[in-house]
């Protein structure tokens, strides 16, 4: 209940704004002891000019953010959908959801993160897809048996990890073996054009549980696109469009 903002109803789990008495949908009383201390959300816009505190709240809510008519609106930025995402309360906590836009959200990657085929991710100006394992090659053998002319590489197991580009189409596809790093000047994968990425800006590696994209302390940050809803935290950092918002959560006495 670490992120709760508002009162959960012990009868029926209802998320109630403070300072209600009685549940406003079973109409049992609320333990409106002064044990429970007040949380806030807040919503900052943190871009190179960007607007400061935007929002904040300390009851039960469910915000949009957008292009256009939503409760956080950024007109100009075209590349958010007109309702692009959601921030919700609710007896889970605070979660981000995906309002089906086109271009998605990210959140900023605390230190390391797991990482799944399909997952993209954002560093510098690049914006990535990683696509798994490659695995080891087995010869293709055409319908009268013969054998496809393809190039070989070593044995073992090679990350994939392509490029989306602004055209909407794959660019470059690399393959790697894990573990791998992305960087501007000393990395596996180099993108020496990329003002925004740092020498050795993020890795990926291999665990028995999967992959991790780790931010090898770049400057600008590594950022991972959100899956359909995510619950945050305090001092997310998210993504959409060309804005940048910080989530806080405060308590107030
Ligand atoms: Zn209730």
């Amino acid at each position: 209940m670490g992120f709760l903002i508002g009162l959960v109803c012990p009868q029926c789990k209802f998320l109630n704004k403070w300072g209600e008495t009685i549940c406003q949908r079973c109409m049992s009383p609320l333990d409106t002891g002064g044990s429970i201390p007040i949380k806030e959300v807040q919503i900052f816009h943190i871009n190179k000019g960007g607007r400061g505190l935007i929002y904040s709240s300390s009851n039960a809510f469910s915000i949009s953010i957008g292009r256009r008519g939503c409760d956080i609106s950024f007109d100009q930025d075209m590349y958010l959908s007109l309702v692009h995402a959601r921030i919700e309360n609710s007896i889970e906590g605070l979660k981000v959801i995906d309002a089906g836009s086109y271009n998605g959200i990210f959140r900023k990657v605390r230190g390391s993160t797991n990482l799944r085929p399909s997952d993209v991710f954002i560093c510098g100006a690049q914006i990535l897809k990683f696509l798994g394992v490659l695995g080891r090659l087995t010869p293709y053998i055409l319908p009268d048996s013969t054998v496809f002319y393809g190039s070989t590489i070593p044995d073992g197991e090679y990350l994939m990890v392509q490029q989306i580009l602004s055209t909407r189409k794959m660019g470059n596809l690399y393959l790697k073996p894990a573990p791998l790093t992305i960087g501007r000047e000393k990395a596996d994968i180099l993108f020496p054009y990329d003002k925004f990425l740092s020498a050795t800006h993020c890795s990926i590696t291999a665990t028995e549980n999967g992959f991790t994209l780790t931010d090898l302390n770049s400057a600008n940050g590594v950022y991972i696109k959100v899956r359909g809803s995510e619950p945050i935290s305090d001092g997310d950092i998210l993504l959409m469009g060309q804005e940048l918002l910080l989530i806080r959560i405060i308590e107030k006495n």
